[in-house]
């Protein structure tokens, strides 16, 4: 055997795969490869309690536990380059790394806005680097742009505002959040903005940023000119494969995500995949999906690991999504699809400090949101997982 498992990837579900081989047995040398110099760290805090200042940042497992206990040879700061399926080799910034199988988990990287010219204050958050460089930046009075209306845009918008900037966001639809979350409640969300003195532009785009070499302001596509200090591109995110583009691994043709089947094999057998750059049948909810949370990303990265280590073995996976989102102190929880026939608030409402939306296609229920609603949620996946009827909301709702 030459070259065990190789993980392309050290974050949350490179980690968690390489955690489940060695939990299912896999005695097998294990490589992890990961382009960023720290050690697996979380990322939801870089947007929330991170960037307020108010907590410091989580690494999953110390050097010591990943080289020692889980026997992982730890190559961070290497990027992989390209992957050789025939020869199972992994081109890296490093030189090459043969692979008995592998596991991508190189998960997602921001969209980038053509024609955005290269200013000082113009940023963008994913990484731990991305969000210092932003903390860094943002002091009382600061005047910050958020171009996009999404999760990641509104905890920007939520974490700045507690630091005194003063936040604007921009949003090309007319509703925000339509895909997550459908309509409803995306508009239902938008109002805690307003109610929190967010201003919240909808259907509007940025036309021109100003200001050499740093930004100055930005205009707007109503023609209003706003002050900023900062733009912070918050427009989604792309799976991180363009360094598979060569490898013959079949690639999503519009996002270029990886496809997988229903075990998290790739197109070549010996490859698997994990976390936000994979495209596969999820059962749960009958629909080929791609998600980029992070209760997936390691769910489905111990699946994709212990799958990978015991090919001959390898089980489905599938999942009720559930994500959550903190806006201005409150939580917001979403679990199943958005895609469904009807949406009901059956708690609460738009308006209200708490509310509970359930998502129904026929007389199933599909999908839920909540608005600080915590012990609901896990509830109310349950019900999804076990393809429940929207009777069973009411024991839900009623037993609070
Ligand atoms: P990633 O965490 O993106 O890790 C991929 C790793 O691969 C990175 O370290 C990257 O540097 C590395 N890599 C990429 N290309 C290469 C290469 N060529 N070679 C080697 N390494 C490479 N989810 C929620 O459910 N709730 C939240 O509140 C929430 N908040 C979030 C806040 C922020 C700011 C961000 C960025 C994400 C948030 N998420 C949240 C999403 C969640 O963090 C992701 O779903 C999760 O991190 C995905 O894990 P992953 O391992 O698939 O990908």
């Amino acid at each position: 055997m030459t070259g065990g498992l190789v993980v392309v990837g050290a974050s949350l579900a490179g980690l968690r795969a390489v955690e489940a081989a060695r939990r299912f047995g896999y005695e097998g040398a294990v490589t992890m490869i990961g382009a960023e110099e720290h050690l697996p760290y979380d990322r939801p805090p870089l947007s929330k309690r991170y960037l307020t200042g108010a907590a410091e940042v989580t690494y999953f497992r110390s050097e010591d536990d990943l080289r020692t206990e889980l026997a992982v040879d730890l190559r961070l700061g290497v990027a992989a380059t390209g992957l050789d399926p025939k020869a199972h080799v992994v081109n890296t910034t490093a030189g090459d790394v043969p692979y008995e199988r592998a596991v991508i988990a190189t998960g997602a990287e921001p969209r980038t806005l053509p024609g955005l010219p290269e200013l000082d204050g113009i940023v963008t958050l994913r990484t731990l680097d991305d969000a210092d460089r932003l903390r860094s930046s943002i002091r009382p009075g600061s005047r910050l742009v958020i171009l996009g209306a999404g999760f990641i845009g509104s905890e920007i918008a939520s974490s700045a505002s507690s630091l005194g900037a003063v936040c604007t966001i921009v949003e090309s639809a007319p509703v925000p959040l339509i895909r997550a979350v459908g309509d409803e409640v995306g508009l239902a969300l938008a109002g805690l903005h307003e109610r929190n003195g967010t201003r919240l532009l909808l259907g509007t785009e940025v036309v021109e940023c100003t200001g050499s070499p740093r930004l100055e302001s930005v205009r707007l596509s109503t023609g209003e000119t706003v002050p900023a200090d900062l733009l912070v591109v918050g427009i989604g995110a792309v799976p991180a494969t363009g360094w598979l583009r060569e490898s013959g691994i079949e690639l999503h043709p519009v996002d270029g995500g990886v496809v997988c089947d229903d075990c998290l094999r790739s197109s070549d057998a010996d490859v698997f995949a994990a976390g936000d750059a994979v495209h596969w049948p999820n059962a749960a909810l009958d629909m080929v999906m791609r998600l980029e949370n992070w209760t997936n990303a390691a769910e489905q990265a111990s699946r994709a690991g212990a799958n990978a280590a015991y090919p001959a073995k390898a089980q489905p996976y599938e999942t009720v999504p559930y994500f959550w989102s903190d806006w201005y102190g409150k939580r917001i929880q979403f679990v199943g699809t958005a895609s469904a026939e009807t949406v009901e608030f059956v708690s609460g409402g738009p308006a209200e400090s708490r509310f509970v939306a359930i998502y129904r296609t026929g007389d199933r229920v599909v999908g839920a949101a909540t608005l600080d609603e915590r012990r609901k949620i896990m509830k109310l996946r349950r019900l999804i997982a076990a393809r429940g009827p929207i009777t069973g909301v009411h024991a839900i709702i009623g037993a609070a």
